[in-house]
């Protein structure tokens, strides 16, 4: 893996036994374990999500109008993003956060050609405001964006350690993946990213690992190449 796209969840940064909020010491874990791997000379883009603020479909089911709601949510995902830009500055790398909505006080606007630039420079490109579109997701967004960047690979950081057939908080039957394909993804209903994300990444080839992410040391281990997580492709186990 020489570049890397991150996908991280809103929930990843919030409060120790809540969904919600952002905690200033969860981004600095979080941002330890990315800057880790940056200063072995990974590449590496990183797409925020915002579900600790606000998740637009949730809010449209309570009487909201979706659009509206989906860009609170939208703007939710550039709360985590500068936390995590100050958490990793803080950790001594550098980085740029780039918007799909236009706030050029607070970051730059996502053009493309720049985020590569940043991206051969070193620089850790953080990507927020999702599409800038509503009715989509930042899982999607993880997909486009890695694929506009060239990316080796999405890394999808998650609570639990891989993708398994049933909810292992709910059922000790349950049982990893070790690898899967697109389709079984998609057939299953397996929770690995949502349909239009799992869609884009089988026509395009690009494989996803899903992974625990606050295990300390774990990003390196798959970045490393070790098998950590499930691995989906185009072809399962
Ligand atoms: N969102 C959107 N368009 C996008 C990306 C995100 O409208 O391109 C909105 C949508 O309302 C979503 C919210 O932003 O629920 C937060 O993103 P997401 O749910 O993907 O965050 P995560 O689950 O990764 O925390």
């Amino acid at each position: 893996m020489q570049r890397i796209l991150l996908k991280l969840s809103g929930e990843a940064f919030a409060e120790p036994g809540t969904k919600a909020g952002v905690d200033p010491e969860i981004a600095r874990m979080v941002a330890g374990e990315i800057a880790e791997v940056a200063r072995r000379g990974i590449e590496v883009g990183v797409v925020v999500g915002g579900g600790n603020m606000v998740r637009g479909a949730a809010f449209a089911e309570r009487g909201m109008d979706r659009s509206t709601a989906d860009h609170m949510g939208m703007l939710g995902t550039v709360v985590n993003a500068l936390a995590l830009q100050d958490a990793l500055e803080r950790d001594g790398v550098e980085t740029r956060v780039q918007t799909a909505i236009n706030m050029q006080e607070v970051a730059e606007p996502y053009i493309r050609r720049r985020a590569m630039r940043h991206l051969e420079r070193g620089r850790i490109v953080i990507f927020a405001a999702g599409l800038g579109a509503p009715y989509f997701t930042t899982d999607t967004t993880a997909a486009q964006r890695a694929l506009e960047i060239d990316a080796d690979v999405i890394l999808k950081g998650t609570q639990v350690d891989g993708v398994y057939d049933r909810d292992p908080k709910l059922d000790d039957a349950a049982t990893r993946y070790e690898h899967l394909d697109f389709l079984s993804v998609l057939n299953q209903g397996l929770k690995v990213m949502d349909a239009t994300a799992i869609s884009l990444c089988m026509d395009n080839q690009l494989p996803i690992i899903v992974f625990e992410l606050l295990r300390e040391g774990n990003l390196g281990r798959v970045v490393a190449g070790e098998p950590v997580g499930t691995l989906v492709t185009s072809r399962g186990a």
